[in-house]
């Protein structure tokens, strides 16, 4: 098939990236010139294991192509992937104007019938208005069906996912359109799921607010646990081993961040507040995880009041490991406040330094490993769970001022930090000291 994907982010280019992989010919667009230059190059915009390999050989064998030119990506396509943000707008809402553009480039260009697909997570009834915005904006007398098939890939293993994902969710109006979608995805031998468009695109957003809540809801039991003296992994160990509560989603930690649970979650209660229903459940799910990005912070100053001066390392500032996805990482609130109280910040993580530098406070400086970062520090935070981080030689933190650490990811046995006289703060669990 050739294929058009729009938009080159996190979804768009492992999706296109995956389709050619497969053995389609595909063209990816995106309005960012310089993106566009370098993926021409063989060179992956963003970081996500496998990626910049299979783009290369695909790119290689023919199949793979880039353009900035919607005219010259649409020219033989027969399906047309919408891939582009739907960021969240001040009020929670989803800002759909990137799709409602990318919709209106498709039916100026459309030269021959085409079965729009809306990869980009949008609210229950989104379809509809892209597929009366492209019937409205028809040059040529053609025919244009949008499908929806929303994105579940995880960023850090999207390509992994790609291959082996759960299901493929096809929402559509007719079922020659459902059917050419399950023929594109037959190679990955993924189960299809097929539907109608509004349960569709409600699949995906409430996908996400069940993985949200399972979040908080651990964390909430992880509060009472420490107030207890209880053990929230073993507690998250023996209720995951219930096959109906299944034992992913249960690690406590700091909260949930990145570009899809913050967003989708509070557009899920505009969408729920648009037809008079008040998502309470939901409500207190993303009240409960603003609480929760506090908590480290809470503990060091409960061991530290007066930050000024003292030097604090942190490690890990992308969302969560293997991305250097920035976007709603708790990494944001925890830094600045940091700043905010006098202190010092050394910080490090594989690959989001980069990313990093163009949106953190420009005090906070960066360190070239785990060790540079900890090294004479007065406390050290653990924001992301990176391997680096769990794998790291416990002797580090004795380069420390004084080897006090406060996890937010539980990334170490209690007994081994008891072990190497590590004063010891985590989630959920007894404090080490
Ligand atoms: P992103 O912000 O990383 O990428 C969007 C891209 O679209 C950018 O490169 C931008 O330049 C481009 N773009 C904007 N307008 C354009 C236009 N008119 N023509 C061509 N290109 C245009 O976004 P993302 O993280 O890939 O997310 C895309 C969508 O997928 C969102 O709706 C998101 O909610 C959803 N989603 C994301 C994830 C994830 O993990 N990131 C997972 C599932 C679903």
């Amino acid at each position: 098939m050739n294929i058009a994907v729009v938009g080159t982010g996190y979804v768009g280019l492992v999706t296109g990236v995956s389709l050619s992989d497969v053995g389609h010919t595909v063209t990816c667009i995106d309005i960012d010139n310089e993106k566009i230059l370098k993926m021409k190059q063989g060179i992956s915009p963003i970081y996500e294991p496998g990626l910049s390999d299979m783009m290369t050989r695909n790119i290689h064998e023919g199949r793979l192509h880039f353009t900035s030119d919607h005219q010259e990506g649409f020219e033989s396509a027969e399906v047309i992937y919408i891939a582009v943000g739907t960021p969240e707008r001040e009020d929670g809402s989803a800002d759909l104007s990137f799709v409602e553009q990318v919709a209106k480039d498709i039916a100026f260009h459309a030269i021959r019938n085409t079965v729009v697909v809306t990869k980009s997570t949008v609210p229950v009834g989104t379809n509809d208005k892209i597929q009366s915005i492209i019937d409205e904006s028809l040059v040529q007398q053609v025919n244009l069906e949008v499908v929806s098939n929303p994105e579940f890939l995880k960023e850090g293993s999207a390509i992994y996912d790609s291959f082996n994902g759960d299901r493929i969710v096809i929402g559509a109006n007719s079922k020659e359109a459902a059917n050419i979608l399950e023929e594109i995805n037959k190679p990955f031998g993924v189960p299809v799921f097929k539907t109608d468009i509004k349960s569709a695109e409600m699949i995906k957003y409430a996908s996400n607010a069940f993985l949200a809540t399972k979040i908080s809801f651990i964390n909430e039991i992880s509060n009472i646990c420490e107030r207890l003296g209880a053990n929230v992994e073993d507690v998250a160990n023996g209720m995951g081993m219930d096959k109906r509560i299944g034992d992913k989603f249960l690690n406590a930690g700091i909260g949930y961040g990145g570009s899809c649970f913050p967003k989708d979650t509070k557009a899920l209660i505009q969408i729920a507040g648009n037809v008079e229903y008040e998502f309470e459940l939901l409500k207190g799910v993303v009240k409960v995880n603003q609480k929760q990005q506090g908590l480290l912070l809470a503990k060091l100053n409960e061991r530290i009041p007066d930050l000024t001066g003292k030097r604090i390392a942190v490690l890990g500032l992308a969302f969560k490991p293997n991305t250097d996805d920035m976007r709603e990482a708790a990494s944001l609130v925890v830094t600045e406040n940091l700043i905010y109280s006098g202190a010092e910040v050394m910080a490090y993580d594989p690959v989001a330094i980069d990313n990093a530098k163009k949106i953190l406070n420009d005090d906070v400086r960066y360190a070239s490993c785990v060790e540079d970062a900890v090294k004479n520090s007065d406390a050290t935070l653990i924001l992301t769970e990176w391997d680096e981080v769990r794998n790291v030689d416990l002797d580090v933190f004795k380069s420390m001022n004084y080897p006090l650490v406060i996890d937010g990811r539980n990334c170490f046995e209690l007994e081994e930090m008891k072990d190497n006289n590590i004063e010891y703060h985590s989630v959920g669990r007894p404090v080490q000291n």
